[in-house]
Formats: structure tokens, C-alpha cells, sequence
């Protein structure tokens, strides 16, 4: 079946056609960032973030469509963001999609973003159920056991900063552009790692829980007392502040997989990243690392599709319409809508 995806949920207005389940193939994955409306103010804004929505978004349906040499009529369905995100984001795109759904008299599928993160790397490579998710994007942090379509745990999460947040906001404080991920990490390899020492928040603690906001504070007293910082600084600070993070997560993975390796003694567990953060060399680095030495597989998808993009969308969409009933026409976008209070767990085991 052929799936249009829809996603607004936050700073990118993004439209794909996938096809599958078998041998799945993007047709097409259209994504315009708003990141230049946002620059200037140094984060996502959200009443920016929905008008950009509105403006564009009939125009990169057509794009998606066009590139996948579709019509309306060749699309089985729509699959759209119906939440958590920014709620006029989100009503810009389920909205689109319902109309879409009733003019070509197709089903809607509301698709919940994380389940879209969370699918991904079926999409992309062959991977079974269960595996774990390590969720890293600039509004969540957290470890999720995807045990079937529509069944998620979560295991752990931060307990304030999202990990993208954490970049965003120390980029600000040291002066660098937004976003900040990018930029902290072209910094940080230029620097020194070991000249500070950032704590390593939570992790005396057992669990999955995480903590990013006091790592922050730490790297603002440090700056402070060496006022005024110069570039070597800042580049140090960076690569502290990367390494501490680094060093959190593939921690916090070890955990991880040790728990997958209790629950599930006769299976190879696998982890998946996803999200903005993903991008990050290092990161992507210390977690291999986590992975090779546990003995599990580590599935990264192409960047591409890590951060914001429909293509998941459409795919998570593929996923849920094999199982069976579409949704409602009534439903409204839902601003805050955990993974694991998602409706319509089905199957366990198998792709
Ligand atoms: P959501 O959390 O709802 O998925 P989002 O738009 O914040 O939405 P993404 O688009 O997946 O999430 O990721 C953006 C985040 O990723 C930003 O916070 C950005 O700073 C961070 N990021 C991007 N590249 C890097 C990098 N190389 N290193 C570290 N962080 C990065
Ligand atoms: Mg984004
Ligand atoms: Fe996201």
C-alpha cells in the first residue's frame, strides 16, 4: 500500500510518500525547515512555527506527491501527527489531513510522533520486535522498549532538560548560533574535553532516568569565573560538555541493555537511536561503543530520517493500517500524548 505522511508537530513542515510493508520504499520525503524564522529569536516560537506551517504545507504535499509521481487516487491513506508537539502545528497538519482524507475519500491515520521516531528503523532496516529506543531530540530524552506496534515501555527518561535542549541552551549561553547541537559539536573538536569536569548528573542513581539541567548550570559557573571566555574556551567547554552527555547515555545504554538481556535472555537485543541529537559524532561513537561491547546490535537510521520528517510518518502509518481499524474523523489533536498511553497494541513479535 502507498501512505501519504503529514508532519507539523514542530519546527518542520514535512510531507512523504512511502510504500510497504514489504520491501518498503520512500517515494518521496519533502522537508522545509524553519529554522531561519526561529534564528532570531533563538528558539522555536511557536505561533511562528504554526503560521509557517499554514503557508507552506499544501505546497510540500504537492511536492511529496509530485516527486512520487502520485495522485491522490494511488495514496491507500494519510497518516498525520495528531500529537505531542506544538498544538497549532499539529492542527495545521491533522487538519490538512482530514481534508485530504474526505475530499479523496481515503482513511485517516493518526499517528503518534514518538511511535513515528519509534518505527523508523523498521523502515530501514530488518529488525524485529522487541528492541530498545533510545529517544534523543530537542523536546525528549528517554529509553522506550518497543515491543510491538502500538506497545511501548518506557523505561527511563529525563527527569528536565531534553538532551537537544540542553545543546540549545548551552550554545546560547556560550554565545554560538541556533541550533545548537551543530554548532557545540564543531566547536567541541576544537577543544580540550579534560580541561573541565562537568558532573555526570543521576548517574549514582539506578534506573534509566536521566538529568541535563544541572550539567548545564555547572558549564555557566565555570564560564562565569573565567569571564571574559575566549574562543579556546568555549571550545573546551563544548567538548566537556559533549563528553559528559556522551558519557551519560552510554552509561545509561549499558543499563539499557542489561535489562533488555533479563527480560529477553534468548534474544540479541538491539538498540535504536533516533532524534535531532543522533547526529552528534560523538554521541553516535560512545553508543556503538555501549552496543559492541554488550553484544547488541546498533541500529542508527540515516540522519535524514532521525530528526523531524513524514516519511516516518507515512511509515508508522503503513504499520498501523495492516493491523486494522482507521481513525475517526472526530479526533482532535492531542498536545501532550505519551507513548506509552498510545491505544491499539497489537503484535509482538516478527516484521
Ligand atoms: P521533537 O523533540 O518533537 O522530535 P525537535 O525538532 O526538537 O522535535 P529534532 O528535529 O529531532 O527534534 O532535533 C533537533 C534537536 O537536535 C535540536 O535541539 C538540535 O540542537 C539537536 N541537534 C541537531 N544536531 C545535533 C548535533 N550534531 N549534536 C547535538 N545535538 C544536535
Ligand atoms: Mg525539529
Ligand atoms: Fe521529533
Amino acid at each position: 500500500m502507498t501512505v501519504l505522511g503529514i508532519e507539523t508537530s514542530c519546527d518542520e513542515t514535512a510531507a512523504a510518500v512511502v510504500r510497504g510493508p514489504a520491501s518498503p520504499e520512500i517515494l518521496s520525503n519533502v522537508i522545509r525547515s524553519q529554522i531561519d524564522e526561529h534564528t532570531e529569536f533563538g528558539g522555536v516560537v511557536p505561533e511562528i512555527a504554526a503560521r509557517a506551517h499554514i503557508e507552506v504545507l499544501d505546497r510540500i504535499v504537492a511536492e511529496a506527491l509530485a516527486e512520487a509521481k502520485c495522485s491522490f487516487d494511488d495514496i491507500d491513506a494519510i497518516a498525520a501527527t495528531a500529537g505531542p508537539g506544538l498544538i497549532g502545528g499539529v492542527i495545521v497538519g491533522l487538519m490538512t489531513a482530514k481534508a485530504i482524507a474526505m475530499a479523496a475519500g481515503k482513511p485517516l491515520i493518526a499517528v503518534n510522533h514518538l511511535e513515528g521516531h519509534a518505527l523508523t528503523a523498521r523502515l530501514t532496516d530488518d529488525l524485529g520486535f522487541p528492541f530498545l529506543l533510545l529517544l534523543v531530540s530537542g523536546g525528549h530524552s528517554q529509553f522506550l522498549m518497543v515491543r510491538g506496534i502500538g506497545d511501548y515501555e518506557r523505561l527511563g527518561t529525563t527527569i528536565d532538560d531534553a538532551i537537544g535542549e540542553a545543546f540549545d541552551k548551552t550554545a546560547k549561553l556560550l554565545g554560538l548560533p541556533y541550533p545548537g547541537g551543530p554548532a557545540v559539536e564543531q566547536m567541541a573538536r576544537k577543544g580540550d574535553p579534560n580541561r573541565f569536569r562537568l558532573p555526570r548528573p543521576l548517574l549514582d542513581r539506578p534506573g534509566l532516568d536521566m538529568s541535563f539541567a544541572g550539567l548545564k548550570t555547572a558549564l555557566r559557573t565555570q564560564a562565569q569565573k573565567l569571564e571574559p571566555v575566549d574562543d579556546q574556551t568555549v571550545a573546551d567547554l563544548c567538548a566537556a560538555f559533549q563528553k559528559a552527555v556522551a558519557g551519560v547515555l552510554s552509561a545509561r545504554t549499558r543499563t539499557a541493555l542489561d535489562l533488555f538481556r533479563e527480560r529477553y535472555p534468548d534474544i540479541q537485543p538491539a538498540i535504536v537511536v533516533a532524534g535531532g541529537v543522533a547526529a552528534n559524532q560523538e554521541i553516535r561513537s560512545a553508543l556503538t561503543e555501549a552496543a559492541e561491547q554488550a553484544g547488541a546490535r546498533f541500529v542508527a537510521p540515516p540522519m535524514r530520517l532521525c530528526t523531524d520528517n513524514a516519511a516516518m510518518i507515512a511509515w508508522a502509518g503503513i504499520e498501523r493500517l495492516r493491523l486494522g481499524p482507521v481513525d475517526d474523523m472526530n479526533l482532535s489533536p492531542r498536545p501532550r500524548w505519551p507513548l506509552d498511553q498510545i491505544s491499539g497494541s497489537v503484535l509482538g513479535s516478527g516484521k
